[in-house]
């Protein structure tokens, strides 16, 4: 339902839980975080019910200078922390957030993901599973992005954002009928399903287009279209009102 994500910047968890928080309205059953510091250090916090109740979990140590949080709307799946997301791969190496249905969810788990332990029941699930699964076959992460996007079906929609802990300083982003916009920050970059999550950090955003694939890093934002080309886009600019 609500996305967003962080990259670049010391205050990972207070920017996304005021992320989220912006989101809130949309209501959700559903919330959780995953931030790592690209010192060897990372944390997984999920619950069921509010966001403050994702604040009350999160303890003193929980920090990052890299993250991604979601509130979810449950559409397969009981809401429950287990299908909250994040989701994990199963071997703790990809972290993603997840707007939208995968309408095939089932016929991939059934092709590729036999013998993978799930954690919840969610369609989301399966993609993180998917990466995982092609990473071990020995793709590189963006391959491995790319490869589990291209085997969704074309009624499935998603927002997505993933982290891969052995490499944490790139956010890999796809795009197709659900928002997300890049917001342009100094030093950092943010990404979200709406302007209004990060107003308090920019006003400066590029919009995605469905296809579309970013690599985003704390000073650099990697869009490429669905056929692989680099694609060059200006920022807008969005009012505190709008
Ligand atoms: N289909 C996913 C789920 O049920 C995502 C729902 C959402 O957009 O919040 O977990």
């Amino acid at each position: 339902c609500g996305i967003v994500g962080e990259v670049g910047n010391d205050n990972a968890v207070e920017l996304l839980i005021h992320g989220l928080t912006k989101l809130e309205y949309r209501g959700y059953d559903s919330a959780g975080i995953y931030v790592n510091d690209e010192k060897g250090n990372d944390y997984l916090v999920k619950t069921k019910g509010r966001i403050s109740e994702l604040e009350k979990k999160i303890g003193d140590d929980v920090h990052g200078t890299i993250g991604i949080a979601h509130t979810r709307w449950a559409t397969h799946g009981i809401p429950s922390e287990a299908n909250a997301h994040p989701h994990v791969s199963e071997d703790g190496r990809f972290y993603l957030v997840h707007n939208g249905v995968i309408t095939n969810f089932k016929e991939l788990k059934e092709e590729y993901l036999q013998g993978v332990k799930f954690v919840g029941e969610t369609d989301s699930e399966v993609i993180v599973q998917l990466v995982g699964h092609f990473a071990k076959e020995g793709m590189s992460t963006l391959e491995a992005f790319k490869k589990t996007i291209s085997v969704l079906d074309d009624g499935s929609t998603y927002g997505i954002l993933m982290i891969d802990r052995e490499n944490p300083e790139t956010l890999y982003i796809a795009k197709k009928k659900s928002p997300l916009l890049i917001g342009v920050c100094d030093g950092f970059n943010v990404v979200c399903s709406d302007a209004m999550a990060m107003l308090n950090v920019t006003h400066d955003f590029i919009e995605l287009h469905d296809g579309e694939i970013v690599e985003l890093t704390a000073n650099e934002i990697k869009i490429q279209d669905a056929n692989g080309q680099p694609v060059e886009r200006k920022t807008f600019h969005v009012d505190e009102d709008a």
